[in-house]
């Protein structure tokens, strides 16, 4: 962080229970319309949230003017969804007047959880690529960091889910329909973008024409930091027709799939894609990616222009545009077009320029994740942009890389931001991965083991090239939402003992580290889990009509559903954990609860299967008498933020199960360990560096290595010789291929089968079952000695202190966006 720069230390708001309450009956009156008497809780969590939202407006002015009169370096964090979660809470707690708030709703005879529990999740993201966003969001205005997020405001966010006969379902969820106080429309701001057309060259300059118009309302939502006057701008987009474009009506009866083909404006910001870790490659996501991008270049030029003046000499010192994956990569050649088209410059001075305000953040290895768009397409959506690209490649290929590899042919192929066709008169590629690396001036990584997996494997050649520009800066969550607010009694605990602010340094918890063998320390941290536990079993209950016993092992597995993430892994595990206990009744374990909560993308066969799987085996198992309560499997429906809320603190065992090399980092593994569970993990992602800071004692780590992943691949790998070779295994996949789970469709498993024997097993599933069955072991030993589990319980809560996205933005500020 800057030295320079004052920090906003917090005024303590005079705002007082008595202020909260007058502006919450005004709110009620003269904006909802209603009398005192008939509001219930969703009205009051409306009515606080606009007077919450007043004093952010107000700050954000005041934070605007500071920061123009700084006249700092501003990030601008464009990222395709914002998972940010209930704000309520969140934004009371910032704000310092969560307290106040509660003796307010106490006077309008409400408790102030059940008005929190009102709101509605804005579900504006898949998984951890969004909810990192959102966290990110949290920490650059708590470390005061002049930053804006720019997304979109989609109408509809990441489908509902339920659970018919197993099976998911998915409905949609419109999610603003019971209003979002928190938006508030700029008009102001609105931005005019285009589309389609073709370019026409005029005296030598190129010019779009013919195009069709797209209008931009932009909505703001204020984001609060902890401690600090600082609010920043969460700026997302709704499409609208322009003035004269034709509206076709939107067919609300159907989900994402059989609406009209003609893409019209007002169905751009209609719908997030559900694909977590895969490329959708659809007309209207590309769309979506210009949209938003344009909207936000055109009124990030326009700030910059407001506060420096139309020169652009200072323009790379007062702006970095972070893109979050490379959902927002056309904004490379968007940026490159403005330059040369609207303001004059030469491509090799826009270039440059171009190279000092791009920053580009990878999260994933998976092929299939790799946004590749057929030049065609972008050529038809896009023409001047796909011109622009080639423009940039040639430069590319010709001189830089000509200067590294003179006459290196077949390394300019390999490098090209365009992929050739492999037949003659196939489709050329725009692999938009490399647009954003070599359009940037840093490219990251999210985590130690991904970030050098992106310099070795991914971008072998460009890291050779530019030895300095591929970073890691490993991801972190909000300490606010994930601990203080999900988990009260347990930082209320922390406070007993921790006098600093962990809050807002996280590291000062590693004091905690004192207490691991105080047996009364022990007994407090116990409880908390304990009473966690009890809440966690009355939403199950109330969720899934099942009963479970607080007493048990609660072992959760919660995140998108992918084969990667390997839920099947432990879905064989329980499967074998059921048999054993039938063979033997009696058999010395503790109780345990499998907890999942996890959403398969619709299109995603197998991974609706495996949801499918798990439903029925849970069935079968929790209805069994014989196993006597020691075993029960539950899928929670429906997991979104708010839910993770509710799983994380009452978490005693944290899945993190992924095929190594493959999990970036994750970011769930950072939440339940910071609310004392014991992972069980592989070495990837962040788990490599949960167990450096935890200890090799405190975290059950199984499976093949990144390493042995590989020498095992080049070995020649066989699932069929492991099925073969281990009885308990082969008995639990014939079991679920036999199909006698699911008697209504006995074929209904097959997929799940396939895939780990017939297609070969791509995700070492097989491979790794015994070393993960003999992790649950060490578990289950663990278990046994209380002493000893809570020790460790506490050494992995005391020792996240890194894992706070306060050190990842601290990161981002001193190696990538150079803050001073
Ligand atoms: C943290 C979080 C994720 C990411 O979980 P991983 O285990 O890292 O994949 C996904 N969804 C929600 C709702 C989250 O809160």
């Amino acid at each position: 962080m800057s030295s320079k720069k004052s920090k906003t230390k917090q005024i303590k708001p005079a705002v007082s229970a008595a202020d909260i309450s007058e502006a919450v009956n005004r709110h009620l009156q003269q904006s909802l319309g209603l009398e005192r008497e008939e509001a219930g809780p969703h009205e009051l969590w409306e009515a606080l949230s606009l007077a919450v939202r007043e004093i952010g407006l107000q700050k954000i002015r005041a934070t605007r003017q500071k920061e123009s009169s700084e006249k700092a370096r501003r990030v601008y964090y464009l990222s395709l969804e914002f998972l940010v979660g209930r704000l309520l809470g969140n934004n009371l707690h910032n704000l310092g007047i969560y307290d106040q708030a509660e003796k307010a709703m106490a006077e309008h005879g409400v408790s102030l959880v059940d008005v929190l529990e009102s709101e509605s999740d804005p579900a504006l993201g898949n998984g951890g690529l969004g909810r990192l966003a959102a966290c990110f969001m949290d920490s650059l205005a708590t470390l005061d960091t002049p930053a804006m997020g720019y997304g979109i405001n989609y109408r509809f966010g990441l489908f509902k889910q339920g659970i018919a006969g197993g099976r998911q379902t998915e409905s949609p969820d419109a999610w603003r329909e019971d209003h979002f106080p928190w938006g508030k429309e700029r008009p102001k701001r609105k931005q005019t973008v285009r589309l389609y057309g073709r370019v026409v060259e005029k005296d030598g300059k190129a010019s779009w024409e013919d195009t069709k118009e797209i209008m931009g309302m932009p909505w703001d939502v204020p984001v609060t930091g902890y401690n600090t006057d600082t609010v920043n701008t969460l700026r997302l987009w709704e499409s609208r027709a322009a003035e004269g474009f034709d509206l076709t009506s939107f067919d609300r009866g159907h989900y994402m799939d059989s609406r009209s083909k003609e893409i019209n404006a007002e169905n751009i910001s209609q719908v997030l894609y559900p694909n977590d870790n895969h490329d959708a490659g659809k007309e209207l996501r590309l769309i979506q990616q210009y949209f938003f991008v344009a909207c936000s270049m055109a009124d990030l030029i326009a700030r910059y222009k407001r506060e420096n003046g139309d020169s652009w000499a200072d323009f790379g010192k007062k702006v970095i545009m972070q893109l979050n994956d490379t959902h927002p990569a056309i904004a490379v050649a968007e940026f490159m077009r403005v330059l040369l088209d609207e303001e004059g410059f030469e491509f090799d001075e826009a270039l440059k320029l171009c190279r000092q305000v791009f920053a580009y953040t990878n999260h994933t290895l998976l092929p299939e994740a790799l946004e590749k768009w057929p030049a065609q397409l972008i050529g038809k959506v896009l023409p001047r942009h796909m011109q622009i690209i080639y423009r940039i490649n040639y430069f590319f290929l010709h001189t830089e890389v000509e200067a590294q590899w003179p006459g290196d042919d077949s390394m300019k192929r390999r490098l090209s931001i365009i992929e050739e066709p492999e037949q003659p008169g196939g489709d050329q590629i725009v692999r938009m991965a490399y647009l954003s690396v070599v359009g940037s001036n840093k490219v990251n990584g999210v985590a130690a083991i991904h970030s050098k997996l992106v310099q070795d494997m991914l971008f072998p050649e460009f890291h050779k090239m530019w030895p300095e520009k591929i970073v890691n800066v490993t991801n972190g969550v909000t300490p606010r939402r994930w601990l203080d607010h999900c988990n009260p009694e347990l930082a209320k605990l922390i406070d007993s003992k921790i006098k600093g602010d962990w809050r807002g340094k996280l590291d000062l918890l590693d004091k905690a580290n004192a207490y691991a063998d105080d047996p009364a320390f022990q007994k407090k941290f116990a409880e908390i889990k304990l009473d966690n536990k009890r809440k966690l079993a009355a939403v199950i209950k109330q969720e899934c009509g099942i009963e479970v016993n607080p007493e048990a092992i609660f072992d959760v597995q919660i995140k998108r559903l992918h084969e990667y993430k390997r839920q099947q892994l432990s879905l064989l595990h329980i499967m074998a954990l059921y048999r054993r206990l039938l063979e033997n009744p009696e058999l010395d374990v503790p109780p345990r609860v499998f907890i999942f909560g996890a959403k398969a993308a619709p299109g995603y066969k197998v991974a609706k299967t495996i949801i499918h799987a798990i439903n029925r085996v849970a069935d079968r198992i929790n209805n069994d008498r014989r196993i006597k309560d020691k075993l029960k499997v539950v899928f929670i429906p429906n997991y979104r933020v708010s839910l993770a809320e509710k799983i994380i603190p009452a978490a005693d065992v944290s899945e993190q199960i992924s095929t190594a090399g493959f999990e970036a980092s994750g970011t769930g593994n950072m939440k339940m360990a910071l609310n004392g569970a014991l992972t069980v993990g592989t070495m990837d992602g962040a788990n490599v560096e949960i167990a450096e800071e935890v200890g090799d004692d405190n975290i059950f780590i199984f499976g093949l290595t990144v390493d042995q992943v590989s020498e095992l691949r080049d070995r020649g790998y066989s699932s069929w010789d492991i099925y073969n070779s281990n009885e308990e295994l082969k008995a639990v996949i014939d079991w679920l291929a036999s199909g006698e789970l699911c008697p209504d469709e006995p074929e209904a498993f097959r997929p799940i089968v396939e895939s780990l024997l017939d297609r070969g097993d791509y995700f070492l599933t097989l491979a790794d079952y015994q070393a993960y069955s003999d992790a649950h072991d060490r578990i289950v030993d663990t278990w046994k000695t209380p002493a000893i589990w809570w020790k460790k319980a506490i050494i992995n809560s005391a020792s996240m202190g890194k894992f706070s996205s306060d050190r990842s933005i601290a990161d981002y500020n001193r190696t990538i966006w150079m803050m001073d």
